[in-house]
């Protein structure tokens, strides 16, 4: 059994985008907002605090003290709203360095996570968290370092804009691009550069393209791409493993299943997000075989 630090290990806590959905019809792919935590060469790093960070946050309670980094792609509600419910935060002696490019209205993450939380909306303002909290301006195309790990990040098309995020360590790369939009007439460069060959990419398809072109409800200009999309995004970069995440609200899980079924038949390696489960890489020094991706259960 290799030992957490020779591991590169990613964990959904939170597939949905938009809105929390639970409930009997979304319980098997999970209906909190995105998180998705990666643990990579001894460090914890953290994809977005929706509300899936709330459950991932009690579930480091029993690990304190804890230092994790914690990446936002932007701060649409789905993306932040449970950061104010991310118990850890709350707690002397734990740290988090929290990362965000600057809103072009020239707000920085940190004043983003100030405004949520702050009356009337919210009763408990940010400086009650008693964590160490460290924000940090990114800027998109300048490649971060955290000792073994490096940290590239690329603009994407969404309203307000988003930041796409691609983790490297000896030779594994997982790229998480979430949210963005594809262009009517080619790839987005900045999608494919963090996709270009990664073992793992996780990417927006919070549609079909029949529901992304209908006449009457249609999805054009609203930020999000298709699964049709994403295909051609893992095919195009040549992903080993393609993940469909961000699913829309109104996506049941029998309607899921349908849509992995017809991804996979154009990208057999490829799986949906799925709240609670995990893919574990191992570098790729240490094993020659390609075989070493899999999908297993998490206790949480
Ligand atoms: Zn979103
Ligand atoms: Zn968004």
């Amino acid at each position: 059994m290799s030992s957490v630090q020779e591991l590169f290990k990613v964990t959904f806590w939170g597939v949905r985008g938009s809105i929390p959905c639970p409930g009997a019809e979304t319980v098997r792919y999970g209906g909190n907002t995105p998180c998705v935590e990666m643990q990579v060469g001894g460090k914890r790093l953290i994809f977005d605090g929706g509300t899936g960070l709330r459950v991932l946050g009690q579930s480091l309670m029993s690990q304190l003290p804890v230092e994790c980094h914690v990446f936002f792609t932007h701060s649409h509600w789905d993306h932040i709203q449970g950061f104010p419910f991310f118990t850890p935060a709350f707690v002397p002696g734990n740290r988090f360095n929290i990362y965000g490019a600057v809103a072009p209205n020239g707000a920085t993450i940190k004043q983003r996570h100030h405004d949520q939380m702050l009356h009337p909306n919210f009763p408990v303002p940010l400086q009650v968290m008693q964590a160490d909290l460290k924000f940090y301006n990114i800027e998109p195309g300048k490649t971060l370092h955290l000792d073994s790990v490096a940290i590239d990040s690329a603009k994407l098309n969404h309203p307000g804009e988003a930041v796409g995020y691609r983790v490297s360590w000896r030779g594994r790369s997982v790229a998480y691009v979430t949210d963005t939009e594809h262009f009517p007439d080619r790839l987005d460069p900045n999608v494919v550069g963090l996709a270009q060959d990664a073992d793992v990419l996780i990417i927006d398809a919070a549609y079909t393209d029949e529901e992304y072109h209908s006449p009457k409800t249609s999805k054009v200009g609203w930020g999000h791409s298709t699964w049709q999309e994403a295909v051609k995004v893992a095919k195009a970069a040549k992903v080993k493993k393609l993940v469909i995440f961000h699913h829309d609200p109104l996506h049941n899980d029998e309607f899921l299943d349908h849509i992995g079924e017809q991804v996979a038949a154009q990208f057999p390696n490829s799986t949906l997000a799925q709240e609670g489960k995990s893919i574990v890489l191992l570098p790729e020094d240490d094993k020659p075989t390609q075989n070493d991706s899999e999908t297993v259960p998490v206790s949480a």
